[in-house]
């Protein structure tokens, strides 16, 4: 249903005119034959009738289709605010009308306060329900039961503490009963929960466990290599500790370039009493002995031959 052309300033384009409702189109909707109804009006239409409500051709509903620069130009046209019987004044873009519905102190509503039937606007609401509803409280009843007492029963004389007492009892079983059902779907959920917590707590754990024993694994797998590499690397030691080579040095100046000591090779390997004999204690920079296959300190000394020859 469109809206009604009363409520725009001044006479309304026909082309903005809904031709089943008469009014001003809501959503248009155009047939294939190119007539433009509202989506409201056209589509229970179209569903039921499957033709144009013009009678000129047999249509689906999927055949209709939204007009989106109608819809837009309508859209701008300046309506006046559905309270306006109530007494809004207000006039804004049909764009800007449910934003406007939504604040209007016109809008109606009904009295909050218990007993009223009032229907009033939002905006006089507050003044009704202190200073004029008719059901607001007035203060504490002092003859008996100590509930609020409303300015009808004051005025009346018609307050009964046991009806009173009575409502508000009901009133509080009804609260109970609809806390109880709240904390027993609370309690349900929180089960839940904490049965999903358990399943995701034992599944990180057997992870965790897994992973353990991978990284234990290969700890053994690495402490065994490094095992065999040490053994290697002692057994190459050893096969050195033997080897002996021959050095051959000339003489440069009367100098073989190196230094010896008798004893053993470092001053600190007390235990080895077997290794003892002459060792390089020095070797003299840029000498003869300082090349790369020539002598190191420590180097023992097993036997020395003299040749002489050359020049
Ligand atoms: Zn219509
Ligand atoms: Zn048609
Ligand atoms: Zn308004
Ligand atoms: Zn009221
Ligand atoms: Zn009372």
């Amino acid at each position: 249903m469109g809206f009604e052309l009363d409520r725009f300033k001044g006479t309304v384009d026909p082309d903005f005119k809904c031709n089943l409702c008469n009014k001003v189109l809501e959503d248009p909707l155009t047939t294939p034959c190119g007539h433009v109804f509202c989506s409201g009006c056209v589509l229970p239409w179209v569903v039921q009738q499957s033709s144009c409500p013009v009678k000129c051709q047999r249509i689906s509903a999927k055949e209709l289709n939204h007009v989106l620069p109608l819809k837009n130009l309508i859209l701008k046209l300046e309506i006046k605010c559905d309270n306006h019987a109530r007494g809004c004044d207000a006039v804004v873009k049909l764009q800007h009308l449910p934003e406007h519905t939504e604040m209007c102190d016109y809008t109606p509503a009904k009295c909050r306060n218990k007993g009223c039937t009032e229907v009033l606007s939002l905006g006089d609401m507050d003044a009704h329900m202190r200073e004029t509803c008719d059901c607001r409280p007035v203060g504490l009843c002092e003859s008996g039961c100590g509930l609020m007492l409303t300015l009808r029963e004051q005025r009346l004389k018609s307050h009964c503490c046991l009806r009173t007492l009575k409502a508000h009892n009901s009133a509080l079983q009804c609260k109970i009963i609809s806390l109880d059902r709240e904390f027993k779907q609370q309690t349900i959920k929180a089960n839940k929960r904490e049965k999903a917590l358990l399943a995701q707590l034992s599944e990180v754990h057997s992870e965790l466990q897994m992973t353990a024993l991978k990284y234990q694994k290969k700890f053994t797998e690495y402490s065994e290599r490094i095992d065999s590499l040490t053994k290697t690397v002692a057994f190459s030691c050893k096969e050195g500790e033997t080897k002996s080579a021959t050095v051959v040095l000339l003489r440069e100046g009367g100098s073989l370039g190196f230094n010896i000591i008798g004893g053993r090779p470092c001053a600190d390997d007390n235990d080895s009493t077997s290794n003892e004999g002459i060792f390089v204690s020095k070797i003299i920079e840029e000498g003869p002995a300082d090349k790369e296959e020539g002598l190191q300190i420590h180097d023992r000394i097993i036997e020395v031959c003299v040749s002489y020859g050359g020049s």
